[in-house]
């Protein structure tokens, strides 16, 4: 007898034909992301190109009861994509046009595909940028269902303040736009941002109306390094508390820097504890802002700033900060990483990240401290030693993080989702009925579980 997947499989054969595929060696590069979670293969993975094929998809999905797991580039870290049930890998990536690009409004609309990288190409001739800067180049889609953010969020906001409006693919097959294109409206229910971080449970976001910023006149970008972490968090409070609207600032400690410093061959840095700041704005408002941080930073003990004005060494310094991931994995070759994405309210921030360092310490595992601490979030990689107690080990090291960010008012998740790896912190973060409020917002769009089934939830 047939099962129903292969029922589905075949009519979804019949209008996508070889974009329909069981290959094994695509249905492995669809088991998993950028986690630790054991990887589970689909049944089978199905590259779309538009809006219509991604209902057309779900609505047999839905008639036969079928799986459907979105997949944008692979590249979350909770086990966001794993088919735990089987099913569909629904691939976004050939759904790559920026469909337009309205300069004077400074939005623009995008098929779900699109990279934050890709789309910062295509607007740089136009004097834009879209600021969502996740390390990985992630598709605009999965930014969205991760409700990521980046290196920028300080100063221009997650996805989430970024989106004007999406196309959803429901479960049953419908096709809804939401939102629109202006920067404010007060009509109806906020339909886009319960689709934003909703992690592929709620419906398949096939095209995004994004909000675009000018490139600014102005950018500097400095680095100074401290003698402890602790004046390095210190510094970062004080320059968010005086309101200097500083468009990155970033945390390295000394094992962290030793690893960018290694991997991407940055030259006059130390070993240390290490703020990277970024300003935009005019020439005078950038010098304003700079010379103000350096005060700061300096009745801290910094060690002086070094500043990168060239775009070239701007680059560079960025660059180094944005492959801190994989600078973390080539210190151990052979370890995988376990990112941590604690967020605290910033005058929480010493306490979550020297309680955290004292934690490392205690586990006797490698764990770099990195962060986007204008924002009070930051991530540990915890490197997970290739012997059977490893990943129990750094799971144990995982939960005290998050218990210490959830005791100080903060959330387990900043910006990576929740996937598989957080569930089980979310009732305790959320509350028993605001969770039970989510799933049947989750029953109501998703009656049949075809969704992404396995994550957010426990069960
Ligand atoms: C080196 C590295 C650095 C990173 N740095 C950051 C960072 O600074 N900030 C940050 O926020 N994250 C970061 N991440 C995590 C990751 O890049 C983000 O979670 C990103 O948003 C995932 O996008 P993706 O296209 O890879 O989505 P995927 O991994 O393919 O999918 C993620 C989730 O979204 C769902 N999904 C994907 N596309 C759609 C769609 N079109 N409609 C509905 N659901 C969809 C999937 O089902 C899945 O649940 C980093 C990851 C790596 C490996």
């Amino acid at each position: 007898m047939s099962r129903p997947v292969d029922a589905a499989i075949a009519a979804i054969r019949e209008f996508l034909g070889e974009r329909l595929t069981t290959n094994a060696g695509l249905r492995e590069h669809h088991s998993h992301g950028q986690d630790t979670q054991p990887p589970v293969s689909p049944d089978a993975v199905a590259f779309i190109e538009t809006s219509e094929e991604a209902g057309r998809v779900l609505a047999i999905c839905n008639t036969h009861g079928v799986p459907v797991v979105p997949f944008g580039t692979g590249s979350s870290l909770e086990g966001h994509v794993t088919p735990v049930r089987g099913g569909i890998s629904l691939d976004l990536s050939r759904m790559t046009q920026v469909l337009e690009v309205n300069a004077a409004d400074m939005d623009c609309r995008v098929q779900a595909g699109v990279t934050h990288r890709t789309l910062n190409a295509h607007l740089r001739d136009q004097g834009l940028f879209f600021p969502v800067d996740p390390g990985a180049d992630a598709s605009i889609g999965g930014m969205c269902a991760t409700r990521a953010s980046g290196t920028n969020a300080v100063r221009y906001g997650t996805i989430r303040e970024n989106v004007l409006g999406l196309t959803v693919a429901l479960a049953d097959g419908r096709v809804i736009r939401t939102g629109g294109r202006v920067r404010k409206s007060a009509t109806g229910y906020d339909l886009t941002h319960l689709f934003v971080g909703s992690e592929g449970t709620l419906g398949v976001i096939t095209e995004i109306q994004l909000r675009l910023h000018g490139i600014p006149e102005a950018a500097s970008a400095a680095i100074c390094q401290f003698e402890t972490l602790g004046d390095a968090v210190e510094t970062v409070i004080a320059v968010m508390q005086a309101g200097i609207p500083v468009a990155r600032i970033e945390l390295l400690d000394d094992v962290q820097m030793g690893a960018c410093i290694a991997y991407s061959k940055l030259e006059d840095a130390l070993p240390l504890p290490t703020l990277f700041f970024e300003f935009h704005g005019t020439e005078a408002s950038v010098a304003e802002q700079a010379t103000s941080a350096e005060e700061i930073a300096g009745s801290f003990g910094a060690r002086g700033f070094r500043w990168a004005t060239g775009q070239e060494e701007r680059n560079k310094l960025w660059r180094a900060r944005h492959d801190a991931y994989w600078a973390c994995l080539a210190l151990k070759p052979g370890h995988k990483g376990i990112a941590t994405d604690a967020i605290v309210p910033i005058s929480r921030l010493a306490e979550a990240i020297l309680g955290a360092q004292d934690d490392i310490a205690a586990s006797g595992l490698t764990a770099p401290i990195v962060g986007h601490v204008g924002d009070g979030n930051f991530h540990t990689v915890i490197l997970v030693p290739p012997e059977p107690d490893g990943i129990a080990r750094a799971w144990e090291l995982d939960k005290k993080i998050v218990a210490r960010a959830l005791a100080l008012g903060g959330s387990c998740s900043g910006e990576h989702g929740v996937g598989i790896g957080k569930r089980e912190f979310l009732e305790v973060e959320h509350g028993a009925e605001t969770l039970a409020v989510m799933r049947s917002v989750k029953t109501t769009l998703d009656p049949r579980g075809i969704l992404n089934p396995g994550k957010i939830f426990l069960n």
